[in-house]
């Protein structure tokens, strides 16, 4: 038969053969709310209902300011699943780009969580095109009283039809959904999903050599709905009948840890950043995670003794993926291969670092600056370009430039690719640093500074330098208590790397200065640091 691929039918299967699978979400002002895919399905409908009595129609966007949580879930298949596009904003940003990307992307309704509520009073008066700002919450008259411009999400869900049913005149290529790009350097840009291109990524993200998600998995999804539709796992994880968890605004250690533990969670995924913060709370408080069985662990390069750790301590396997916005974000997931099965466990052990290989659906290739592509031979190293179902042809209105490359997109990172497929990122182009006429990985010394017992985070940046033009710098924040000496520092990496890859100088910091996905700004840190060794 001849049927759209359509995010409507993802929520609708779900509701139909899994309806009393249960999804646990932690509130914004407290407590746990339980139902199943079929009270979900029924409440999405009944929100599209009343966004359409709103007068929205296609393809009009729908903002969202909110935490992983139910509502936000119904906001995914309410929304998309009646033809407008959910916009999911990240809180995190500077409000000036929070009012800049809103403006673009010309939002005419804002959802929003209470923790968020100051945000979007300060933003409010400058947005041109939202009509409409929603709590996401039961009505409540102290609010209303104070804010008499807010709607509550409740209201508009008792407001909805019981008998509204799926618009029957989308099409698969319509637009589903919207996420803008960080935007470290420049204005954010804006990447259109479509219904298909998100089915497409749902359905090959479920296989068992991609995140492997079964109708007797849980999953907890730390990943915020925000950062590129949390990876994906909101459509994934319904399309396959996982049962789901999702934390609200509590991603410290503790409270994941709690909630991973007491409901039985056996996959999740998130960035490296929000695992070491689970794995210091674990390590103090001598707890284990004894149904969680892996996790996906990407968005910046997951340092081996990361791995290590999640393995040997706690009996987890950690799945290394690479992504961007830009491919929706799924890129390459580290998994085994049939012939890699008996090979000596410090073979795999390496194997398991890298970024992991492409599936079905994304091809990846190494290119010089000139456009020629060089071999998957595990030593050349390019650019990565990339290309696929559920890569970007243009950013939203055009605006961002054209991103395509003869046909490929270049992704801004450098990579190796063995024969295998399995991808390395050695790093961002604009991060990379070329010392006399050499390349050195920042990503592979941060790995290695970061197994240094007294370190907690690293950073490498490229410092300005009199003879080679550039060298690296180490940028260490030491755990607690901990007054490590430089030169010990630089020892340690003696035999680990090549001699000129050894960075000249450390510098201590207290923290290192993060984005809004939690990676680490090394823009920020090159601003302040760079010119040290020039100082020397
Ligand atoms: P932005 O590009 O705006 O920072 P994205 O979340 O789309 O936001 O980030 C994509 C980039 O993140 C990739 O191009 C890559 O540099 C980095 N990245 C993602 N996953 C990994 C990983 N596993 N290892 C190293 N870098 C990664």
């Amino acid at each position: 038969m001849d049927r759209e691929l359509l995010i409507s039918a993802i929520i609708d299967h779900a509701a139909l053969y899994h309806g009393d699978t249960e999804i646990v979400s932690v509130n914004t002002s407290g407590g746990i709310n339980r139902y199943g895919y079929a009270d979900c399905r029924a409440r999405s409908l009944k929100l599209a209902s009343a966004l359409k009595k709103k007068g929205m129609q296609k393809p009009d966007r729908i903002g969202t300011l909110a935490w992983n949580n139910h509502r936000h879930l119904e906001l995914y298949y309410g929304v998309s699943g009646s033809g407008l596009v959910c916009h999911t904003l990240n809180p995190r940003l500077h409000p000036d780009q929070v009012i800049y990307i809103m403006n673009h992307a010309e939002d005419r309704v804002l959802f929003f969580d209470k923790t968020f509520l100051p945000l979007v009073a300060a933003v409010k008066d400058q947005l041109k095109s939202t009509g409409s700002f929603v709590l996401m919450e039961a009505s409540d008259e102290e609010v209303s009283a104070e804010y008499p411009w807010i709607e509550f999400y409740e209201d508009l869900i008792a407001d909805g039809d019981d008998d509204y049913t799926w618009p029957d005149d989308l099409n698969e290529r319509d637009a589903s959904s919207l996420c803008y790009t960080s935007g470290t350097t420049g204005n954010p840009k804006g990447v259109l999903y479509s219904h298909r291109s998100t089915l497409i990524h749902a359905m090959m993200s479920a296989t068992p050599d991609v995140m492997n998600f079964s109708a007797q998995d849980c999953l907890l999804p730390v990943v915020p709905m925000f950062h590129v539709n949390a990876w994906g796992t909101p459509y994934a994880a319904p399309l396959v009948g996982s049962k789901m968890v999702m934390p609200g605004p509590g991603l410290d250690g503790k409270s994941l840890v709690d909630l991973f533990n007491s409901e039985k969670v056996t996959i999740s995924a998130g960035v490296p950043t929000i695992w070491a913060g689970l794995l210091a709370h674990l390590e103090a408080s001598g707890e284990k995670l004894p149904h969680l069985t892996r996790t996906v662990v990407g968005g910046s390069a997951c340092p081996p003794a990361m791995i290590n750790k999640f393995r040997d301590l706690y009996d987890v396997e950690v799945l290394h993926a690479w992504g961007m916005t830009e491919l929706s974000p799924l890129g390459s997931v580290n998994n085994l291969k049939n012939k890699h099965l008996g090979m000596p466990e410090s073979d795999i052990i390496k194997l398991r670092e890298n970024q992991g290989r492409p599936p079905f659906g994304i091809e990846l290739g190494v290119f010089d600056d000139d456009d020629n592509q060089l071999p998957n031979d595990g030593v050349a190293q390019g650019n990565l370009y990339c290309r696929g179902y559920w890569v970007l042809t243009e950013y939203f209105s055009g605006d961002g430039g054209d991103p395509l490359h003869s046909g490929w997109f270049p992704t801004g990172d450098v990579s190796t690719i063995d024969a295998d497929g399995y991808m390395t990122i050695r790093d961002r182009s604009k991060d990379i640093i070329k010392s006399g006429g050499e390349w050195i990985s920042t990503v592979d010394l941060e790995n290695l500074a970061v197994s240094h017992p007294d370190i907690a985070e690293a950073a490498v940046i490229s410092a300005r330098h009199e003879k080679w033009d550039e060298r690296p710098l180490l940028i260490v924040v030491p755990k607690a208590g901990k007054t490590p000496d430089p030169a010990e520092i630089l020892k340690f990496y003696d035999g680990k790397v090549a001699k000129f890859w050894i960075p000249d100088a450390v510098q201590f910091v207290e923290s290192i200065p993060k984005g809004a996905t939690g990676k680490m700004l090394k823009n920020a840190l090159r601003d302040l640091y760079g010119d040290v060794l020039l100082a020397k």
